[in-house]
């Protein structure tokens, strides 16, 4: 297995890269369609790209699931967005839409909102590495997700 570089969907086309760890930083392109892998925006995730974006990336991946209607919520929002700066290309962070994806939503369960799910893609596949619901402040999320990773 070579570990010197890390399998990445392209969000935009969703085609696998393969980039050099070394490179990771340095703003990496989409090998077919040439768009930035990361975009410092989470993503939507979908029926269409959940495959590629949490079972056949090798990365931690961040999963809020939320609902327009959900309060906590849209407060919680920035705070999400806050940590994806400071994370990609580390980490990939995905909003889920509950309402726009039942299906997705069902998938994983989801019972109360918001719900943030810690993720980690692998060559062969992927698992949920912890769970937690409610919105929090962002030193409490940076918190969460490195305990959650064992980074802490
Ligand atoms: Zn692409």
């Amino acid at each position: 297995m070579d570990t010197d570089t890390t399998q990445l969907a392209c969000p935009h086309c969703l085609s696998i890269n393969r980039v050099p760890d070394a490179r990771l930083g340095d703003d990496p392109k989409c090998g077919r369609c040439g768009h930035g892998l990361f975009t410092g925006m989470p993503l939507a995730l979908t029926a269409k790209n959940a495959e590629a974006l949490l079972l056949k990336s090798e990365q931690p991946v961040i999963i809020d699931a939320w609902a327009a209607w959900c309060g906590p919520c849209r407060s919680f929002a920035p705070v999400f967005a806050a940590a994806c700066q400071r994370l990609e290309p580390q980490f990939r962070f995905v909003k889920l839409d509950t309402e726009a994806e039942p299906q997705l939503a069902s998938q994983f369960r989801i019972q109360s909102l918001p719900t943030l799910i810690a993720w980690q893609g692998s060559r062969d596949g992927g698992h949920e590495v912890a769970r937690t619901s409610g919105a929090m402040p962002l030193p409490a999320f940076m918190q969460w997700i490195a305990t959650s990773y064992g980074l802490a």
